[in-house]
């Protein structure tokens, strides 16, 4: 008799935009040294930070780090609590000194929450034109706080904008190590770790030396740039298993081949479904204009909500799993990070294709 269902594991692919999908290689060597790493008899979760043994560990994850993005030496690298988010508010206290403005571009949902945030902070020249690659100087400005990737809207700079003479800032969280990119062009960078690096709750961020002084005296030490840059991150318990699955991620990315392989495989993944959205004929629709089109989060909408809300429960029974997009702007978003296998986006492309070939008639 046939069995009613499979009793094969399913392959599952998670698009989910954040937390996302993890190097399987990667959870299979956390998973295998989880109770004993590196021989020390205990595990990483209940190793103390102040030990030897973790300071080396955080510290050849920064050189892993400063490896694959060839930082140069007058940056530090800082791991951080409070994801991205908390940049928005700890980077006008750490950079503002005596200015009182700084420059947001306005770019979509990402940039607005910063935008937000910082409003509480400062005097704010926000650049309307804001899918420009230039953006007007302003002397009296801090900074110029840019969104590399909008991860809701699917919307991506192509081409890093100039900043007009002051210290470039700019929110990586979901393209960072998706491409290669010159470090010595930003004062700061800083990306929450769950959409490209590893487990959520770590913030990454990169800081050029001569903008660690320019604290609000009422920053929290904490979250002070310089006392934590000074600290080496440690200045209080660090997010210890983030920081060791982010220095694997690190490792796994480098053994691929590095960012140029990251980016000419993004590049190759997201034009395999963007052609399945130009080929559709209006079935599936991206608001984004070409030249901007997220390589990392592939959106698109389809003709009405019965047809998006079927799309993604078969999706999810072929296992096509999280493709539901952002909650404000509604449709398909397939998030395609570094750890998405290529047969994931050979199915989804697959199933793209069959779904609007069994619909599109019926319209
Ligand atoms: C996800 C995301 C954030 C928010 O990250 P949290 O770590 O949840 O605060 C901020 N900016 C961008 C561009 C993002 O994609």
């Amino acid at each position: 008799m046939a069995r009613p269902f499979s009793v094969e594991p399913r392959r599952i692919f998670n698009f989910a935009a954040g937390p996302a999908v993890m190097p399987s290689e990667v959870l299979k060597e956390a998973q295998q040294e989880l109770p004993n790493w590196n021989g020390q008899g205990l595990s990483i979760l209940e190793m103390p930070f102040t030990g030897d043994e973790f300071k080396k560990l955080l510290r050849q994850a920064r050189d892993d780090l400063r490896a694959l993005l060839a930082i140069p030496d007058n940056y530090r690298i800082l791991f951080m609590h409070g994801g991205a988010s908390a940049q928005f508010s700890l980077v006008p206290l750490n950079l503002l000194g005596n200015a009182e403005c700084a420059v947001y571009v306005d770019s979509g949902y990402w940039s607005r929450k910063a935008i937000h945030e910082a409003r509480r902070y400062c005097i704010l020249d926000i650049v309307e034109a804001c899918r420009a690659e230039h953006i007007r100087p302003n002397p009296r400005a801090a900074y110029c706080h840019i969104t590399t990737n909008e991860t809701a809207d699917g919307w991506q700079y192509r081409h890093l904008p100039e900043s007009g003479g002051i210290p470039l800032v700019a929110d990586m969280t979901s393209d960072f190590l998706s491409r290669p990119f010159d470090v010595s062009r930003f004062g700061l960078v800083y990306a929450g770790a769950q959409k490209n690096i590893g487990p959520t709750g770590l913030t990454i961020v990169i800081v050029r030396d001569d903008l660690l002084d320019r604290a609000h005296p009422a920053t929290p030490v904490v979250f002070n740039y310089r006392e934590q840059a000074d600290a080496d991150s440690m200045l209080n318990t660090p997010i210890t298993f983030a920081v060791y699955l982010a220095g694997l991620v690190f490792r796994w990315i480098a053994a691929q081949g590095g960012l140029q392989a990251m980016e000419q495989r993004s590049w190759q993944r997201s034009e395999r479904l963007y052609s399945e959205i130009s080929a559709s004929d209006g079935f599936y629709h991206s608001v984004v204009p070409p030249e901007h089109r997220s390589r990392m989060n592939v959106c698109f909408t389809l003709p009405d909500e019965a047809l998006t809300q079927m799309f993604l429960a078969q999706a999810a029974w072929h296992g096509l799993v999280n493709l539901k997009g952002h909650s404000q702007t509604g449709g398909i978003r397939a998030s395609l990070y570094n750890a998405m296998p290529d047969e994931g986006v050979a199915a989804l492309a697959s199933f793209m294709y069959k779904f609007r070939r069994s619909h599109a008639r019926s319209l």
